[in-house]
């Protein structure tokens, strides 16, 4: 006989459909009901990211969400570690230019920053990362918390359009994607189908984990 278990509903702290599509594309099951903070009637201020790690940040998001609203809650904190930049952006991926305005507009301002700092260096081994967190109303800890990782290179000018390289290469994808290739594929991750980023991705690795340890959780009743 199929087991059968109580629906779980759980909050996912965010308001970008990108990242809803992704999250619940692994973790589309009957045993969860989701809602996203647009779900929410009234609007929720947001906390101050100020961790030091994509961890701690994620942590932070999920414990505040699930204060505020009394639901479980799944977040996520991701960006960009670069090896010859000691781990830049980091935490700091989403700011790393200072500049303010469009998604475009902040994505190509970083993305100049980025291939400024990189002139020059040999090593460019970079790696996406995205740490996800639940947390339960009440809780003092998160429930589960997991790290997912993708490992790329940055590209450098000459390898670029020398009128805008800041653009980099490929039409999908956000933040960093146009700038961060994947060798052993010749592409970068903009350049994939998004079904073929989720598949690999850091934010994909991360929701697959998570999917896992929540199975497990909700299937020893610990809700
Ligand atoms: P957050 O998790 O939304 O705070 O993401 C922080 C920043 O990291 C984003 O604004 C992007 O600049 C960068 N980032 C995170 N995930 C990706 C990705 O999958 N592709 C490209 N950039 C990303």
């Amino acid at each position: 006989m199929p087991l059968r278990y109580r629906a779980m509903k759980i909050l996912l702290a965010t308001t970008n459909p990108h990242k809803f599509d992704e999250i619940r594309a692994v973790m589309n099951d009957p045993s969860l009901e989701w809602m996203t903070l647009s779900d929410w009637p009234d609007p929720i201020e947001e906390p101050v990211e100020d961790g030091a790690t994509f961890e701690d940040n994620a942590a932070l998001k999920a414990r505040y969400y699930a204060q505020a609203t009394g639901l479980a809650t799944l977040a996520d904190d991701s960006g960009l570690e670069v090896d010859a930049l000691d781990g830049r952006p980091g935490v700091h991926s989403a700011r790393y230019s200072g500049k303010q305005g469009s998604r475009e507009t902040v994505d190509l301002a970083n993305n100049r920053k980025l291939l400024n700092e990189m002139r020059g260096k040999v090593n460019r081994a970079a790696r996406f990362v995205c740490a996800m967190a639940v947390h339960r109303p009440g809780d003092d800890r998160p429930w589960a918390m997991v790290r997912g990782t993708i490992e790329g290179r940055i590209l450098s000018t000459d390898e670029l359009d020398p009128a805008s390289p800041e653009r980099g290469r490929g039409g999908n994808g956000f933040g960093y994607d146009p700038l961060f290739q994947l060798d052993a594929m010749g592409k970068t991750t903009a350049e994939l189908e998004p079904d073929h980023k989720n598949r690999i991705s850091h934010r994909g690795n991360a929701a697959r984990d998570m999917w896992r340890q929540l199975r497990l959780l909700i299937k020893s009743g610990e809700q």
